[in-house]
């Protein structure tokens, strides 16, 4: 198949910087790498590409921004019908709406509604690659799966393993859970562009033998994710402290059971010390920062100071259904909102392009997939979007006031919403 091209302008990241950069008057070139995957073949200037790709057929696309696809780091597919559901906290949450939710994904018919419904509001927020929780039904995992190989999706998920302190319906068996979870991972992982996520639901609702079963999983297929919550909120954490009393700290538990290498990603993260910050640092694990939902849960605010000071990696997440928006342009607002409570040295003003960053390429970068997703560099997937920064009149308004890259930036993180994404591109294998 021929390449193509599109004349826009063009946002993308410098990958050793990590600085944005922008082309008023950008080519994207597009065409098919040695394996047929379409990839980013040239980005740049206009001016300076166009008599090299002067053959290939070019979509201009006058006053619209192509920018990579976001990457939303922690999500829950089964609790898209829970978004906004009223609770006191993060535990009762989880009881009296989160459990009976994920109790229903038993049924493939069901689980397959669901997965498609989501994906289809990840494609209109921008969201063109996910690690989300499935339930601890593998059926759940099964249908998220088969839909997101059928929309040619790089996607991760895995099956949740939750052994004790949850109800009938979502509770699994500690040895089917982990042979299930083997099953899964030789189905799935590395699938087209599929990915699998050993998930412990976190450490409250998982057996001793369920937490070193998941760790011996994670040593066996050490290029698989690791995915689960961490220090979220001050009850769980007591929680954990009671049930696991020789740890260190809530995170000391999951090193306990080797369940923190590169590519484990620990939701949330809220109540660290520079101990377990350092831990993060020290093993290659990440953070999925989920600021929408840390608001609507009351459960506090990422330390952004904190991780930059001892150097460990995270990126942006919705973490819906605990999270209030499956918009990434919600969660890096949330995230500047976060960004200003911080604990260690309040008031901190986060850049827009590094809130940009955190939600493309540097989530690609905490997750081990730099270079492939979250970027528009040559070589990268072809997952893209085309923006239109005129779409809503104030955006319009204020858009064409900006007078440098963050404030065009901040514009569309203050005013976007799914308005704001005309088109999202994914990456097809061709033939
Ligand atoms: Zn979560």
């Amino acid at each position: 198949m021929t390449m193509k091209a599109l004349r826009a302008s063009l946002l993308r990241f410098d990958p050793t910087t990590t600085q944005a950069q922008f082309e008023e008057d950008g080519l994207l070139v597009i065409g098919p790498d040695s394996r047929g995957r379409q990839v980013v073949q040239a980005a740049g200037s206009y001016s300076a590409l166009k008599d090299m790709y002067a053959q290939v057929p070019v979509e201009h696309l006058p006053g619209r921004i192509l920018a990579p696809g976001f990457i939303d780091m922690h999500v829950h597919y089964p609790q898209t019908d829970i978004i906004g559901a009223p609770a006191a906290g993060l535990l009762p949450w989880l009881e009296n709406y989160t459990f009976p939710a994920e109790s229903r994904f038993a049924d493939p018919a069901h689980a397959s509604a669901v997965a498609e419904f989501f994906l289809d509001e990840l494609a209109r927020n921008g969201v063109t690659t996910a690690l989300t929780f499935a339930t601890s039904h593998p059926a759940s995992v099964d249908a998220f799966f088969e839909a997101a190989q059928r929309r040619s999706l790089r996607m991760i998920s895995g099956k949740v393993l939750q052994d004790r302190h949850s109800p009938d319906g979502v509770r699994d068996d500690t040895e089917q859970s982990l042979l299930d979870t083997e099953s899964l991972i030789r189905r799935w992982h590395n699938v087209d562009r599929l990915g699998y996520a050993i998930t412990p639901r976190f450490a409250p609702t998982s057996t001793d033998a369920q937490l070193h079963g998941a760790g011996e999983l994670a040593k066996a297929h050490g290029d698989t994710w690791i995915h689960t919550h961490v220090s979220e909120n001050k009850d769980e954490v007591k929680w954990v402290r009671e049930l696991f009393p020789k740890a260190r700290s809530y995170l000391d538990v999951y090193l306990g059971f080797n369940l923190m290498r590169e590519r484990a990603v620990y939701a949330h993260c809220i109540h660290f010390d520079d101990d377990d910050r350092c831990l993060m640092r020290d093993t290659g694990a990440v953070t999925a920062v989920s600021p929408t939902s840390n608001l609507f849960l009351g459960s506090g605010f990422f330390d952004f100071e904190g991780a930059d000071r001892i150097g460990y990696r995270y990126g942006l997440a919705s973490d819906v259904g605990g999270g209030t928006s499956f918009s990434p342009f919600a969660t890096m607002m949330a995230a500047y909102y976060a960004g200003r409570e911080g604990q260690t040295k309040p008031g901190v003003s986060i850049p827009p392009s590094q809130l940009w960053w955190h939600h493309t390429a540097g989530a690609a970068r905490a997750l081990g997939l730099a270079g492939g997703v979250g970027n528009l560099q040559p070589g990268c997937e072809a997952d893209f979007l085309v923006l239109n920064p005129a779409a809503t009149p104030l955006l319009a308004r204020k858009t064409k006031l900006a007078d440098s890259l963050e404030e065009l930036l901040f514009a569309m993180i203050v005013l976007g919403d799914d308005r704001l994404v005309e088109r999202t591109v994914i990456s097809q294998a061709m033939a």
